[in-house]
């Protein structure tokens, strides 16, 4: 198997430095001990309060350089009266190397838009920091691989093929996140489905060459079960991991399996 990304979500857990510390310590001890041979690209996305104390970590363990440390948003802006925000040079200076961006929980709890998640993308890219953007349609009805295809043009719209070509992209279909009620995975077959849609307004409407398409990711209630199922296809070229990646012993398998 390729070199997969394997990017843990850590949501708003865990609930204090010493969980988190001690979340690291364990990937740490078993990554080197157990998933020798393996070859990942882990991306971790603590909350922003503990990104200070996760980037010493990450440059000081041996998760150094095995590692990169991501953050779950960014600010509209760089500068100025934003209450309440964390900006891009902020995150740089705690060496953040990738951001999410369009997250479900964000689109459709905080209310996030379209046009702010493409400002968003933008202010990412604008500061060298690489997107990890999420899309994925609520409910899969007759009518989902329109509303993709809309919200891929929405979320995209403006930026260059260079651009885009810089980006992750996570395919999460919003009812197989775990926390929503009634989650499951989507099969592996039908991510990839997904995916080709998404690939189709990339190559027609952004105008990208097929050579330059960015990873794509899935997420989605992978687990320690089904994550080896999603990265064994070599168009999934790794797994957004929410609830699980929280779960040391199980995120521990999931790093095995890939
Ligand atoms: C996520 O939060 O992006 C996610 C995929 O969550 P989970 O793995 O818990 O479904």
């Amino acid at each position: 198997m390729t070199n997969k990304y394997i990017v843990a979500n850590w949501k708003m857990s865990p609930t204090s430095i010493a969980e988190a510390e001690d979340l690291l310590a364990y990937i740490d001890e078993h990554l080197q001990n157990e998933t020798e041979n393996k070859e990942h690209s882990l991306i971790i996305c603590p909350p922003f309060v503990f990104l200070d104390d996760v980037s010493k970590i990450l440059s000081t363990s041996r998760l150094s350089g095995q590692a990169e440390l991501g953050a779950q948003d960014i600010a509209l802006a760089d500068f100025g009266a934003w209450t309440g925000e964390i900006s891009g040079p902020m995150l740089k200076r705690l060496n953040v190397k990738y951001v999410i961006v369009g997250h479900s929980e964000r689109r459709w709890k905080i209310g996030e838009s379209d046009e702010v998640v493409n400002k968003k993308l933008k202010t990412i890219l604008a500061n060298e920091l690489t997107p990890i953007v999420c899309v994925g349609e609520r409910e899969r009805n007759n009518n989902f691989q329109e509303f993709l295809k809309n919200q891929i043009k929405a979320t995209f719209a403006g930026l260059s093929a260079d651009d885009i070509s810089k980006c992750l992209i996570a395919y999460e279909p919003v009812w197989a996140i775990s926390s929503n009620p009634g989650a499951y995975p989507d099969t592996p077959e039908s991510a990839l489905e997904s995916i080709f849609v998404i690939q189709e307004v990339l190559t027609v409407n952004c105008k990208l060459e097929t050579r330059n398409l960015p990873p794509f990711l899935y997420g989605g209630s992978v687990n320690a079960t089904n994550a080896k199922d999603f990265l064994s296809l070599n168009e999934i070229a790794g797994v957004l991991v929410g609830g699980a990646s929280v779960r040391k012993e199980e995120f521990i398998q999931i790093l095995k399996n890939s």
